[in-house]
């Protein structure tokens, strides 16, 4: 961990995995640079840990989507992570009395016609909220909205379509053996991190930008902005002079809300290994589970939206308690006393992320953009809210913070 110096050139506001390409980009670069970060560890929405001695949990990102355009599963392989490269169980069902093959195909054309429609009417080149493309009386259209909760942490009336269709995926997705959130925090180490600094206000008004920390103050001449959309749009880190657009952007993108949870199975080995799990629904409050992840000794759930909400608001524990309901729901009362709670995430109540990850509200899609713009040459604005195509994402974050440390070179005469 690094100390506070008075003065840098460059500042990076966030260990997530924004911040940390910015800083790999700036290395060996002959300009000074340390990264800030609010937290005590680095990786910000990318955290791997121990739920128990046999059970690895990414509690955020954990797949690596794109797989085939994603820069770390590159970096994956450079620091000797292994990569699980089976395809994922999303569309699969390991227990056909929850959800019988034929309805199951039946949901899939659904869902299929649907994308097909989004896509359609994305060519339009007009916003709206992206339920319009729903089939109105389609029995399936609860589901559709659970999968749009997975996708994006909302219901399908909250997201713009045009950032719908704007999101790109090869459909290629691979896993990280030992965790995505331990990659990212290999991926950082030995870089420069003030941690638990916490930084409260960038004043830009005079001709070095002055910044407010839990640490003191410290002035730079590029500042490098990584934090989620919420903090920026909430102003728990604020500007002066105050950047309306940024606000205004930042509002346009809130953060939706997925949270995992892992249960510890005892017994089971028969459950078939990373197999997926889902029960039939008429409506988007459902949860979506792997069995046996890389073979554990557990089950991990996945909830999304506004049931996901309403499941954190209830406080810590109802996450996994739902969990265990639900998982008794599709595979009997019996597996009931073979379930433990290990771990969830609350990321809606993490003070340094206030939600999962970014979506456009209807008609603002354009708003990536605006937030990924520069102010002054002196302030550079990253994180996953602000690629236009691989949004959302751990890879589009990293890409991004690459991208704002290039400008901020660039800036400095030293491309
Ligand atoms: C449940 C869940 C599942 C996900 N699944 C996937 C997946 O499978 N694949 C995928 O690619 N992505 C996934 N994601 C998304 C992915 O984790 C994020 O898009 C990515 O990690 C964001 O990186 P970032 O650097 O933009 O932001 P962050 O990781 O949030 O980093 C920002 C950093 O800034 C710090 N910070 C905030 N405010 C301040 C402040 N005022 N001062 C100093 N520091 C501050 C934070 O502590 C944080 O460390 C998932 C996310 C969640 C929550």
């Amino acid at each position: 961990m690094s100390s506070l110096p008075s003065s840098i050139d460059v500042a990076i506001i966030g260990a997530g995995a924004a911040g940390l390409g910015a800083a790999h980009a700036l290395r060996d670069k002959d300009v000074s640079f340390i990264v800030l970060e609010g937290r005590d560890r680095i990786g910000g929405r990318a955290h791997t840990i121990m739920a128990s001695p046999e059970v690895t949990f990414d509690l955020g990102c954990g797949w690596l989507h794109s797989a085939d355009r994603n820069s770390f599963a590159v970096i994956a392989e450079q620091l000797a992570f292994t990569i699980d490269k089976s395809r994922p169980p999303w569309r699969d069902q390991a227990y056909e009395a929850a959800f019988p093959r034929a309805e199951r195909e039946d949901f899939l054309r659904a869902l299929e016609a649907f994308f097909t429609r989004t896509a359609e009417a994305a060519t339009s080149g007009r916003d709206a909220p992206a339920s319009i493309c729903l089939e109105p009386g389609n029995r399936w259209n609860g589901m559709i909205d659970a999968i749009c909760t997975y996708l994006n942490g909302c219901e399908l009336d909250q997201m713009s379509l045009l950032d719908f269709e704007a999101y790109e995926d090869t459909e290629l997705n691979w896993r990280v053996r030992g965790g995505y959130g331990a990659l990212v925090a290999a991926y950082g180490a030995g870089l420069p991190v003030a941690l638990n600094c916490n930084v409260t206000l960038i004043d830009h008004s005079d001709k070095r930008v002055r910044l407010t920390t839990s640490q003191g103050t410290l002035t730079a001449d590029k500042v490098i902005v990584t934090v989620p959309t919420n903090l920026i749009a909430e102003e728990a880190l604020r500007f002066k002079p105050a950047l309306p657009d940024k606000v205004a952007a930042a509002s346009g993108l809130p953060l939706g809300l997925d949270n995992k949870v892992t249960l510890a199975l005892e017994g089971w080995e028969h459950l078939p290994k990373d197999s997926g799990m889902r029960g039939r629904s008429s409506t988007a409050r459902v949860g979506s589970f792997q069995l046996r992840p890389f073979g554990q000794p557990c089950i991990e759930g996945f909830y999304g939206g506004s049931f996901a909400r309403q499941i954190e608001a209830a406080g810590e524990g109802a996450l996994a308690a739902q969990a265990i309901d639900d998982v008794v729901a599709l595979l009997g009362s019996d597996i009931r006393k073979s379930l433990r709670p290990l771990a969830e995430s609350r990321w809606g109540a993490d003070p340094f992320a206030r939600g999962a990850y970014s979506h456009a509200l209807p008609g603002h899609a354009g708003k990536r953009a605006v937030l990924a713009a520069p102010v002054d040459e002196r302030l550079f604005f990253a994180g996953e809210a602000t690629p236009p195509d691989f949004f959302s994402t751990a890879h589009g974050a990293r890409d991004s913070g690459e991208r704002a440390a290039r400008e901020a070179l660039a800036s400095l005469g030293r491309p």
